[in-house]
């Protein structure tokens, strides 16, 4: 875990745990931390990291409410928190639900410290909400704050830096081994939505896009996938009208079997499972 300088003063830093990628931006007078890590340990150690780099104030955002991207952010306290719209409903009404269950997979896992971690951490809300788009300016430089709406989940959130053409798309773009992961589907995501929301990424033109899961990607890597999310959103509506059978769809799909299966099946009332 070191930090990843993608441009002057924009870093990423990727962990082992989930693969999860992180970010900080710094100014001349703040710097803005984009994500917290998974529990209250984890963001005591990043918090620790980004002091190594700035002893700046900081603000905190986050791309959206799953426990590996906000759960750390007690350490921080006070800062501003900011989110998209959405983000804190899904923290107070899943929190700490989520974090229970997390707690719990942990330990069966075989990690019972992180399992501890997640039974000491607070979840911390948002106090700033995006509705469609902030600009922060952190001295020198500015980050924006784009509300995407609904793709990964219903309040994704990325943050551009139009100066160094890097933007933070959180788990909007994850860089697994085929791109997409069985992890990167939830109850929440909307593939049909998806697409156009890689495209609002694309239009910002970004020289680096750091996904919330794995190495930091150039516009190919998002265009590419967005093709593929796309593919996967019409597999998923001719399943779910009855057009395709599973089986047909998972042969049809550009992902391993255990990514469409994933996306579909958070997807669809499947009529049948057979054939
Ligand atoms: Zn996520």
């Amino acid at each position: 875990m070191t930090w990843q300088e993608l441009a002057e003063g924009v870093y990423a830093r990727r962990y082992e745990e989930l693969d999860l990628t992180v970010g900080l931006v710094v100014g001349t007078e703040k710097c803005l931390v984009i994500d917290t890590r998974g529990d209250v340990d984890q963001g005591a150690e990043l918090a620790a990291a980004v002091r190594e780099i700035t002893p700046l104030p900081w603000i905190v955002a986050y791309t959206h409410a799953h426990f590996d991207h906000a759960f750390g952010t007690t350490p921080f306290l006070p800062c501003e928190v900011w989110a998209a719209e959405g983000c804190r409903a899904e923290l107070d009404t899943f929190g700490d639900n989520a974090r229970r269950k997390r707690a719990e997979s942990y330990r069966a896992e075989g990690k019972p410290e992180i399992a501890d971690a997640l039974d000491r951490t607070s979840i911390e809300r948002p106090d700033r909400v995006v509705e469609t788009e902030v600009t922060l300016d952190l001295g020198g430089r500015s980050a924006v704050l784009i509300n995407l709406g609904h793709a990964h989940t219903d309040h994704d959130l990325i943050v551009h830096v139009p100066d160094a053409g890097v933007v933070f798309a959180g788990d909007t773009v994850e860089n697994g081994p085929a791109g997409w992961t069985a992890d990167s589907f939830g109850v929440d995501n909307d593939l049909t939505k998806w697409p156009a929301a890689l495209d609002r990424i694309l239009a910002l033109c970004p020289k680096i896009v750091v996904p919330g899961h794995g190495e930091p990607v150039g516009p190919a890597f998002v265009a590419e996938h967005r093709d593929g999310m796309a593919s996967l959103s019409v597999l998923d509506a001719a399943v779910t009208a009855g057009e395709l059978t599973v089986v047909s769809a998972l042969a049809r799909s550009p992902y391993p079997e255990d990514v469409t299966e994933a996306a579909l099946s958070r997807n669809s009332a499947r009529p049948s499972e057979s054939a």
